[in-house]
């Protein structure tokens, strides 16, 4: 046995960023809603070879003030909450303020950004986790976050990456999902020069599924008690069962809402899509570094909603599933 030693700072960093970054979906997953917190109105994602050689995320959103390119590559530090109560508050896709410190701790990442209020804009270059420069250089208004080499520190998961087709099947899955909750923004995908996903804004969530699904969603809705639920389903058989499930515009992966929306459709087979909004103090975003994971205030509630709102798009009409389900 050893004497117990605090880890060197550099373990602790890769740690950490091991948390949030385990491939490169998750580079841009993180990168995406940056932009869309950003206010950004056209989102654009490049990839080379599956996101393992490069990744590039390019917005017009407002920016990031010169000033604050050194602080935006720190861990913990973030410009959309201030304090412990803003964090039962979250109106934010981002709030843990570790992304930028966790991508740049695993790959040499480069950073463009002009604010909305500057005149010029900014550089800064990181590659594992060090500052290697910033300075000021000319640019439109928006960011640009280029990050190269992933993992190039930590071999051991660099192993871990699939093909390059497979890593870009996920980006482009998730690209795909944000374009139906953040219907209003302009999304593309471009992989190894090839435009592969061009999602033009549209005017409703039902749009933005007719055009990923190629048909006309049947539409179901509830609401109860500041839970509003709406559900999308392609209503033909031919889907691969997909549950897409959204909370305050969040992707998240809940078994609760899966049971919900499986017992409710009963044997309408197809493609869903579930978006359940509810006042921000009602759900704890914080339990997992991804954010993928969420925790309901009142669950039972929640699974009343979605499985009234699933009934009524698959046109079954009860008094929204709540006797059956406390039966
Ligand atoms: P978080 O999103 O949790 O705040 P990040 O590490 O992802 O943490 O980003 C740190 C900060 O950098 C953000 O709070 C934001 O102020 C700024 N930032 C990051 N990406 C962008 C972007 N695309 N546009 C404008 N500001 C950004
Ligand atoms: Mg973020």
């Amino acid at each position: 046995m050893s004497r117990i030693e605090h880890l060197p700072q550099e373990v602790r960093e890769k740690i950490a960023a091991g948390e949030v970054i385990e491939r490169p979906l998750s580079v841009v997953k993180e990168l995406v809603e940056n932009s869309i917190d950003a206010g950004a109105a056209r989102i654009s994602v490049s990839l080379s070879q599956g996101g393992k050689s490069w990744i590039v995320v390019e917005d017009d959103g407002r920016g990031i003030p010169f000033e604050d390119l050194p602080m935006a590559v720190l861990r913990y530090a973030t410009s959309k909450i201030k304090s412990l109560d803003d964090l039962f508050n979250i109106r934010s896709l981002g709030f843990r303020g570790e992304a930028l410190a966790s991508i740049g701790a695993v790959s040499r990442m480069e950073i463009r950004s002009r604010f909305e209020g500057d005149d010029v804009g900014g550089l800064i270059l990181c590659e594992g986790g060090e500052v290697l420069a910033c300075h000021r250089i000319p640019r439109q208004l928006g960011t640009t976050v280029r990050v190269e080499e992933l993992f190039y520190n930590l071999p051991a998961r660099r192993k871990f990456l699939r093909a390059a087709a497979a890593e870009t099947r996920r980006i482009s899955q998730f690209i795909q999902e944000m374009s139906l909750v953040w219907h209003d923004r302009w999304f593309t995908l471009t992989s190894d020069g090839r435009r592969i996903l061009d999602r033009r804004p549209v005017g409703s969530k039902r749009e933005a599924a007719q055009a990923l699904w190629g048909c006309e969603p049947r539409e179901g809705r509830m609401e109860m008690d500041g839970i509003r639920c709406v559900t999308l389903w392609s209503g033909h058989g031919d889907g691969r069962g997909g549950m897409v499930i959204f909370v305050n515009q969040r992707r998240v992966w809940d078994t609760n809402i899966r049971a919900a929306i499986q017992g409710a459709s009963g044997s309408a087979r197809g493609d869903w899509v579930v978006f359940i909004d509810l006042p921000p103090e009602d759900v704890d975003v914080n339990v997992h570094p991804t954010k993928g994971e969420v925790r309901f205030k009142r669950p039972r509630d929640i699974f009343s909603v979605v499985y009234g709102a699933v009934q009524s798009a698959v046109g079954i009409v009860t008094m929204a599933g709540r006797s059956r389900v406390e039966a």
